[in-house]
């Protein structure tokens, strides 16, 4: 199964991806994941990424698209895999389009998790208190530039992928459990 999870911040692609992983036995791959243990480690992409990352801002497409096809070669990646935050630009979908044709893969859905843009501002308030934790980009103001960065470079995809017949969507809006119950229809009717 490989899959691509779609939809703004805070819609709950890094939480269903992780209930997926469980249920289909494959990796999810985030590239927000990689690049924050890059900066963890202070790695030179670590330090070039921690700015753009924190006013709310994309990586460039080069950096992420080698994140990814490195990621792809993995032996864990064979059986399938789940992208969680890529790709986030036309020119990344693109790229991933030439990377699985030269790796002989195909994808076999994209599914795009609907959010309503003042409820994910609420959910990442509580995101932050909950976790307490450092994610420099947790707070209102670099939401409201993430979510707009969203609608101008992202949300395009979702026509890119329609028209290529592999757009499913499900309503992010709805209780965890349920979310979860919707995207495993829609990838394995
Ligand atoms: P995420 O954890 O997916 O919300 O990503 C957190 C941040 O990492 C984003 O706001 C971007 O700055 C950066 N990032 C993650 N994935 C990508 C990507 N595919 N392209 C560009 N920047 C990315």
């Amino acid at each position: 199964m490989r899959l691509i999870l779609l939809g703004p911040p805070g819609a709950g692609k890094g939480t269903q991806a992780k209930t997926l992983i469980e249920a289909y036995g494959i990796p999810q791959l985030s590239t927000g994941d990689i690049l924050r243990t890059a900066i963890a480690n202070k790695t030179p992409m670590g330090l070039m990424a921690k700015e753009i990352m924190d006013r709310g801002d994309l990586v460039s497409d080069d950096v992420v698209n080698g994140i990814v096809s490195e990621r792809l070669d993995k032996d864990d990646c064979k059986p399938g895999f789940i992208l969680d935050g890529f790709p986030r630009t036309i020119p990344q979908a693109e790229a991933l389009d030439r990377m699985l044709g030269e790796k002989n893969m195909a994808l076999d859905a994209v599914v795009e998790i609907t959010a309503d843009a003042d409820e994910l501002v609420s959910r990442i308030g509580k995101r932050a208190k909950e976790s307490g934790t450092a994610r420099g980009d947790d707070n209102e103001e670099v939401l409201r530039k993430r979510l707009e960065v969203y609608r101008q470079q992202t949300a395009p995809l979702v026509d890119y992928y329609r028209g290529r017949g592999l757009l499913k969507s499900v309503d992010g809006m709805q209780p965890v459990e349920d979310v979860t119950a919707a995207i495993r229809r829609v990838v394995a009717p």
